[in-house]
């Protein structure tokens, strides 16, 4: 690819990072089940199990000492695995008796594997995943290939896909990427969210992305959307001075004094202490779904407890709004959701699982309650997905009854912003998610970067509902959040302050630079901003009368 080529794309993850580009590996194809190998080679060829196991264990030892929490006990389980001396003299003896190449015998003896961990169900039936890692860390080191997913890498890299899932983003934390560019995605995928909470500047749907070669040095710009291949070495010395966070004070408010209390939004206990770290005021929104993505079974009480009391020891005496199980849509998660809806973003997500498990709502309010006894934190609880005023109130009579006083939910849906005055009778707060507000307003999949310009909180559509909120929530005398990634954009910020927002919760990293933008402007030029904006009809007019009333 030319030097000075620039990919366009959208930019979900500010920032700017330049780094050679590695691809992400493809998954290992099925190893050819019809190989015979000769007699004399076949020792060789089982002894090669044997060594790719120790170098596969011995890998994971180096990265387990490396690692910390959630990461190292899942390293800890595959090493353990790799080193299971069934799984490598099964496979050696396959080799030795009837022929079979190292890799295809590795694969088969851990399909008997997986399958007698499946039939023995439960907490057996989830360490398939482990078997199925171990058997491709053994199948990659055999073939001399890339094990698939995230590479890993001595040096900083950008890394380049079609589109990334949860599992691929999560491997990212700790590691050397410095930016992603994939040619899917959308601005409000949890891949686009997991890329902001990690500070990585990211691009989505860039057009023959995959088509750059491994190794050529590109700048990623995710505020401008674009991908400059062999960029100039001024370039690179913008995007490495791009790269410093502004920090935050710790306390967010206007140039009159007036308080905006800025929050974080965490998805488990190693956020919430990076965002205290970051001096973030409490969490506006704690995704309790993140901690339970890869469980096939529903945690239990005593499980959810603790993993709740990790981000509320983080906040003593702060607010933390804890969300409950937004499961469904692009966060499936196997314990709550059927895998067979035609329209998952339709379906039963977020609060409507519990019309058919109330037993797992239930036990999380319970949870929670139990982890608030235990800390000071002031837990607040908002359902996600409330589209009626009943939905509102069997929410509120639930988690009152589990000892919760504090009790809210999200808007999400136009409907729940149409009814906004309403569900502010039966809960205590609101909280606008405008991730889902924009994509159920302008009737486009959050996922899809074709649809990346709809999916955008700018749209007149969607601040005009924000201002129906807002206004409800001046009447009602109640607190009205925005935790959607709408929150962290500093533009935006004077605008919802002056539509009623009464806080802001973001990832981290965006608290300094939006707390910088709102101390320089005052109560009265925000209200201008917001009824300016609320005349626009396009996104090119809302930004406009934004940028205009700030700066008179
Ligand atoms: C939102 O929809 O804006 C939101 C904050 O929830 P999530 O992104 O987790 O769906
Ligand atoms: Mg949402």
């Amino acid at each position: 690819m030319a030097q000075g080529t620039v990919l366009r794309g959208r930019g979900v993850s500010a920032g700017m990072a330049a780094a050679p580009v590695v691809h992400l590996a493809p998954p290992l194809p099925e190893p050819d089940a019809g190989e015979v190998v000769d007699q004399a080679e076949r020792e060789a060829e089982a002894q090669a199990i044997h060594w790719a196991a120790v170098a596969v264990a011995e890998d994971l030892r180096a990265r387990t000492a490396g690692a910390s929490g959630e990461a190292r006990a899942i390293l800890d389980a595959s090493r353990l695995l790799a080193s299971d001396p069934e799984l490598v003299s099964e496979a050696t003896q396959l080799v030795r008796a009837e022929g079979r190449s190292a890799a295809r015998a590795v694969w088969e003896i851990a399909a008997t594997h997986e399958a007698a961990l499946a039939a023995l169900g439960g907490r057996m039936a989830e360490r398939v995943a482990d078997v199925r890692d171990v058997r491709d860390r053994i199948i990659a080191e055999l073939l001399e290939v890339d094990m698939p997913g995230v590479p890993v890498r001595d040096e900083p890299f950008v890394l380049v896909a079609v589109d990334l899932s949860p599992a691929d983003t999560a491997a990212l934390d700790g590691g050397r990427c410095v930016a992603l560019v994939t040619e899917q995605g959308g601005p409000t995928s949890h891949t686009a969210i997991i890329a902001r909470a990690l500070g990585l500047p990211a691009v989505v749907g860039v057009a023959g992305a995959t088509a750059i070669p491994a190794s050529t040095t590109v700048l990623v710009d995710g505020d401008r959307g674009a991908v400059e291949v062999e960029p100039a070495r001024s370039r690179i010395e913008e995007a490495e001075t791009a790269a410093v966070v502004v920090p935050f004070g710790g306390e967010g408010h206007l140039a009159d004094g007036a308080r905006l209390p800025l929050l974080a939004n965490v998805g488990g206990a190693a956020d919430a202490v990076a965002a205290a770290a970051a001096h973030a005021e409490g969490v506006g929104l704690f995704r309790t779904e993140f901690c339970f993505l890869d469980r096939a079974e529903a945690p239990t009480v005593a499980e959810q407890v603790e993993a709740y009391r990790g981000v509320l020891a983080a906040f003593p005496g702060r607010r933390v709004v804890v969300r409950t199980l937004d499961a469904g849509s692009d966060k499936p998660l196997p314990f709550a959701n059927a895998d067979d809806e035609e329209n998952p973003a339709l379906g039963v997500r977020g609060l409507r699982v519990a019309r058919r498990s109330p037993g797992l709502l239930d036990d999380q309010l319970r949870a929670l309650a139990l982890a608030a006894e235990h800390e000071s934190a002031l837990v607040e609880v908002m359902a996600p997905m409330v589209a009626t005023v009943e939905e509102a109130q069997d929410f509120a009579s639930r988690a009152r009854a589990a000892g919760l006083s504090r009790v809210g939910i999200m808007i999400e849906t136009p409907a729940a912003a149409l009814l906004a005055a309403e569900l502010l009778e039966v809960v205590d707060f609101v909280s606008l998610g405008t991730n889902d507000l924009a994509q159920y307003t302008l009737a486009a999949d959050r996922l899809l970067g074709d649809l990346g310009d709809l999916n955008d909180p700018w749209q007149p559509a969607v601040l005009r509902l924000i201002g129906l909120v807002g206004d409800a929530g001046r009447a009602a005398g109640k607190s009205v959040g925005v935790c959607g990634e709408a929150a962290g954009d500093p533009a935006l910020a004077p605008v919802l302050a002056g539509l009623g927002v009464t806080s802001l919760s973001m990832t981290p990293r965006s608290l300094g630079r939006v707390a910088a933008v709102l101390a320089e402007v005052t109560t009265e030029q925000c209200r201008r901003a917001a009824d300016a904006v609320r005349g626009a009809a396009t996104v090119e007019e809302a930004r406009a009368a934004a940028s205009v009333v700030r700066t008179r």
